[in-house]
């Protein structure tokens, strides 16, 4: 715990916070790289004196370990190894900013590969590439972009690859390892119905439309904003088919509308 302590204060803490202010602007103005929620940000102000990111500096290798990802489809996924991959804790090609929901309940030393495991001390670009991880990671250039492999219908992710092959198992066990699924996290599909409702609304505002309604529409797809992959998925539905975005979107709006009236029953009256 001391050690974890010196790790995270004094000087080498300074170094965490500024990666994390670098990682923040990376990711979309301080965007979990594997959720998209917002994270929580402290903007200079006459409080505090610089910029502050808040979130996990989240290893996409474990730095201690791998421990064995079982698959709920039985395909096999490389094992544990309990000395992987320490030569990469200080590679910045291996960092990413999450949320701790993402890291510390679902990511945690998770690895899981298709390929065969890079000897623990690897950190050889071919060893590594050679290991085909399931898990995209969305801020490498050389990898490819998560949302080619999969996408939403309304707030539930789609795997657009065809079944079996590399790609399918690559966003499959993406989303599954991450809990990205509708169900999975009350969270994500509460923000992401809000985010379908809200666009489909804005969008079908009769131009000229309201300042509101146009800022919503020129900016929800923005890579800065939460879920934009899941507004974007939702944008292309409604330009290609109205009819399935309003029964998306007739959806969406249900569920608010519920939420809505069960908070307003719960409230306490005097
Ligand atoms: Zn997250």
């Amino acid at each position: 715990l001391a050690s974890e302590r010196k790790y995270n204060d004094g000087p080498e803490g300074e170094i965490w916070r500024e990666l994390r202010a670098i990682f923040s602007d990376l990711q979309g103005d301080g965007k979990c790289a594997y959720c998209e929620r917002k994270l929580d940000r402290h903007k200079p102000n006459s409080q505090t004196t610089r910029d502050d990111a808040v979130g996990d500096i989240e290893h996409y290798r474990p730095k201690r370990g791998v421990v064995e990802w079982v698959s709920p489809d039985g395909i096999a996924t490389g094992g544990s190894d309990t000395e992987c991959y320490y030569r990469l804790a200080f590679c910045l090609r291996n960092y990413l900013l999450a949320c701790s929901i993402c890291n510390q309940e679902y990511k945690q030393n998770y690895f899981p590969i298709a390929g065969p495991r890079a000897p623990a001390h690897s950190c050889r670009t071919r060893e590594l590439h050679a290991e085909l991880p399931y898990l995209l990671h969305p801020l490498d250039s050389a990898d490819t972009d998560p949302e080619l492999l999969f996408g939403f219908a309304g707030i539930t992710p789609i795997v657009y690859a065809a079944v079996g092959t590399p790609d399918f198992w690559r966003a499959t066990v993406t989303i599954q390892l991450l809990g990205l699924g509708k169900g999975e996290r009350w969270i994500l599909d509460k923000e992401r119905t809000l985010v379908i409702a809200t666009l489909y609304k804005a969008l079908d505002t009769p131009e000229p439309r309201d300042s509101i309604a146009q800022y919503v529409v020129d900016h929800a797809e923005d890579d800065d904003w939460a879920h934009a992959s899941c507004a974007r998925s939702f944008r292309r539905l409604y330009d290609a088919d109205r009819v399935a975005a309003k029964r998306f979107a007739e959806e969406a709006i249900y569920h608010i509308e519920k939420e809505q009236s069960r908070r307003n029953q719960s409230r306490i009256r005097f």
